[in-house]
């Protein structure tokens, strides 16, 4: 059999969720040949279209909107709190988040608003108004802290997929806080019988046909009254950003027309993968899709997708749970290196636990509310990004490890998921491709 064509590059990304393609991203406007493998897009291709870098931990409950920590302010304060967090390791270098912060909305403008460095506010589907440094563009018009006058919280008649009195709710619970006034209303979009079985994805793409986003608009017109500043519908206008459905929705309701953040299955997460796509296509970093089993490391030969690709040195961007970077084989373990596993705070904050070998039933607590080591566990890194090993000692000078794969933050709920990613993605990348921060 012939041998598999051979790449040599500068850089090899393993994992292109949000944490690779900054890294991917940023490693190449270094300058560097870059190589990404993926095997799927990963729990960035389900979020929900926030982009939640940090929130101030000392802020109480109801302070308002306007007296509220900038978001980098934010992050300095959870890394004051929480040392293991990847913002504790990384204290020194958090005057640089803002940079990374407009590197990758700079990078992925095509779907995320340009952020404002203090939190927008948006409605989750369950009733809550939540943080976030970032978010798309078919979200910023929901911003709570700027919405002036009542906000129409719109669900779909017919359709059992989002309960708008329920979103409005989060709403309610805010507008002390400098919120508007929800009215929540349904919209009877749906007089073709597809549409009221329709996934949301199903949704999206029906609303992209040509004059559908003018109807809806129309009909949103036809129930608005005086007061009604703008209006938020469940997150289906559009997937592809150039359908620009929101905007064409708008045109004939006459006010801004947002969407709220989404529940799996998540349009807002496709249309970020697609995005992702499109940037590593145009910023010329080679993607090969397949996993990268056992691979050895820097100057060695890694299989992926049929390829062998040697790099000068590895960003693991693998993910958690969820991506797959971290899992569990009778113990918990790092898939692509065999890395150890280990967090360093919780309630079992000794750093030298390295979880392998302990059963996943001593990692969680019963009482669901307090912190769950098990869902902070990952890769102990140095204040480099570079992986430690059982003993702490650095794995390879040349071995970066980024994103949710890194331990030490819960980032499907702490409200640092993104922001870590694109953080460590970017100093990762950069140190990769042999740029200091
Ligand atoms: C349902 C859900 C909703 C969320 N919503 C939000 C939100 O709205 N806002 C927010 O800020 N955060 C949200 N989060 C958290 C956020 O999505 C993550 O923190 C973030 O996406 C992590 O990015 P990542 O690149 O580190 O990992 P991932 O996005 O998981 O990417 C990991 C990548 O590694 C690849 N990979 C793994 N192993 C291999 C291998 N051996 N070979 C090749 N490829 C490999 C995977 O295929 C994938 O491409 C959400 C999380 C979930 C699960």
């Amino acid at each position: 059999m012939a041998p598999a064509p051979r790449i040599e590059c500068d850089v090899l990304v393993v994992g292109g969720g949000m944490a690779g393609a900054t890294a991917a991203l940023a490693a190449r406007e270094a300058g560097a040949r870059v190589v990404m493998a993926r095997k799927s897009p990963g729990s960035t291709g389900l979020s929900g279209g926030a982009v939640s870098v940090a929130q101030d931990p000392a802020c109480m409950p109801d302070a308002p909107f306007a007296a509220r920590s900038g978001v980098v302010e934010s992050a300095r304060r959870i890394a004051a709190t929480r040392p293991g967090h990847p913002y504790g390791l990384l204290r020194d270098r958090l005057d640089r988040l803002w940079n990374a912060v407009e590197f990758a909305t700079g990078q992925l403008s095509s779907v995320l608003a340009p952020p404002t460095g203090r939190n927008r506010w948006l409605l989750t589907p369950f009733g809550h108004a939540h943080p976030a440094a970032a978010c798309q563009r078919t979200m910023a018009a929901g911003d709570l802290a700027e919405v002036r006058g009542t906000l129409v919280v719109c669900g779909f008649e017919g359709h059992l997929g989002w309960d708008p009195g329920l979103v409005a709710s989060g709403a309610v619970r805010v507008e002390p806080l400098g919120g508007p006034r929800p009215r929540a209303v349904l919209l009877d979009l749906f007089r073709w019988e597809e549409g009221a079985v329709g996934t949301p994805f199903d949704l999206a793409r029906l609303l992209e046909a040509p004059g559908a986003a003018e109807e809806a608009g129309k009909i949103l017109k036809r129930i608005l009254a005086r007061g009604d500043a703008a209006a938020v519908l469940p997150p289906v206008l559009g997937i592809d950003p150039a359908a620009r459905v929101p905007e064409r929705m708008s045109a004939e309701a006459g006010i801004p027309v947002a969407e709220f953040l989404s529940d799996l299955p998540s349009v807002p997460g496709l249309r970020m993968h697609r995005a992702i796509e499109a940037r590593l296509a145009a910023a010329g970093v080679e993607v090969l899709g397949g996993e990268v089993r056992s691979g050895a490391g820097p100057d060695l030969p890694a299989a992926v997708g049929g390829r062998e690709v040697v790099a000068r040195s590895w960003v693991l961007a693998s993910g958690r749970f969820v991506g797959g970077g971290i899992e569990r084989r009778g113990e918990l373990r790092e898939s692509v290196l065999g890395l150890p596993v280990q967090a360093s705070e919780g309630p079992f904050a000794d750093p030298s636990i390295r979880f392998a070998a302990r059963a996943a039933a001593t990692l969680t607590q019963a009482d669901s509310r307090a912190p769950q080591a098990l869902l902070a566990a990952g890769l102990r890194v140095d204040g480099e990004l570079h992986p430690l090993d059982a003993e702490g000692r650095v794995v390879h000078p040349r071995v970066f490890a980024a994103g949710a794969v890194v331990g030490g933050h819960d980032p499907a709920s702490d409200g640092t998921g993104m922001g870590v990613a694109i953080f460590t993605g970017w100093l990762a990348g950069r140190a990769a491709a042999g740029r200091g921060a």
